[in-house]
């Protein structure tokens, strides 16, 4: 049996590539700091194939401390794949000359050092496998942008430039990768007292040569497809439905 550990993994992306790898037979772990949602996986999955403990993924403290509890999980068999999901959905962060560096932080610790304490935890883990993987959740406005987005944009560009980092420094025997999702509603899979489902407009849907929103699910399989694909790293795939190609020109 494959182990996934999956971060920010109770609600929206998270929950939903938790859950899919759940349900293809493998065990996971899922960390996020929001308790409340990971006492609702935990119901969900059980926790004969899953450990869901409380973590702030950008506290270095936090993070060792639940790698602790992960190993002792373990018992000696690897980690499979780590996906580094974690991040503050909102990107809007106001004017520029009103961002305080505390709140500028929130976002890089979120999404960029999360990232580098978890990998750097999971690595002892990650070479027992025979072929391990890492994605990280990036996004596409790693790469484009709306005003007032600082933090989120640079927290996730610099989360694309960690993974072709770690992807030269880690390789052969682990491959990292990032996925750009674009519009992905997650209303659906929040914890359930925030769960949602919203209508979209159709000028939304029609901005995306897909012709719809994007779903959590849709990243899950894009997950599913890198652990698997032994030729792909340090790559950056764009899950957006085909909406960062589109000219905004209306004829
Ligand atoms: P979400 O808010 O639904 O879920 C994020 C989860 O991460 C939450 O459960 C939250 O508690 C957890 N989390 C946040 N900071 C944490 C921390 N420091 N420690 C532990 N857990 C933490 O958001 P989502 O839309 O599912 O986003 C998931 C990832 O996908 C994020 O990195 C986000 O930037 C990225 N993304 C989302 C979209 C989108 O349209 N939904 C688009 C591009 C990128």
């Amino acid at each position: 049996m494959q182990t996934i550990l999956v971060t920010g993994a109770g609600n929206g992306i998270g929950r939903a590539i938790t859950t899919h790898f759940h349900r293809l037979g493998w065990r996971v772990a899922g960390l996020d700091r929001d308790s409340e949602a990971l006492d609702e996986l935990r119901e969900a999955i059980g926790t004969d194939s899953g450990l869901f403990p409380t973590c702030d993924v950008g506290c270095e403290s936090d993070v060792e401390r639940t790698f602790g509890e992960v190993v002792e999980w373990l018992d000696g068999d690897p980690l499979d794949c780590l996906v580094n999901n974690a991040g503050i959905a909102n990107p809007y962060a106001g004017k520029l000359e009103e961002l305080a560096l505390g709140d500028w932080q929130k976002w890089i610790d979120a999404s960029l050092t999360a990232a580098f304490l978890v990998t750097r935890a999971a690595l002892p883990l990650l070479r027992r496998a025979e072929d391990a993987s890492v994605t990280n959740i990036s996004s596409t406005r790693a790469v484009m942008s709306e005003a007032d987005t600082f933090a989120y944009a640079a927290a996730k560009g610099g989360l694309d430039a960690l993974t072709h980092s770690l992807a030269v420094s880690l390789g052969p025997a682990i491959r990292v990768n990032a996925i750009r999702p674009g519009w992905i509603e997650t209303g659906p899979w929040q914890k359930s007292a925030e769960r949602s489902h919203p209508d979209h407009r159709p000028q939304d849907c029609k901005q995306h040569p897909a012709g719809r929103i994007g779903r959590p699910e849709d990243i899950a399989e894009a997950v599913a497809y890198l652990h698997t694909a032994a030729f792909v790293t340090g790559q950056h795939l764009n899950i957006d439905g085909g909406m960062t190609v589109k000219m905004i020109y209306e004829h």
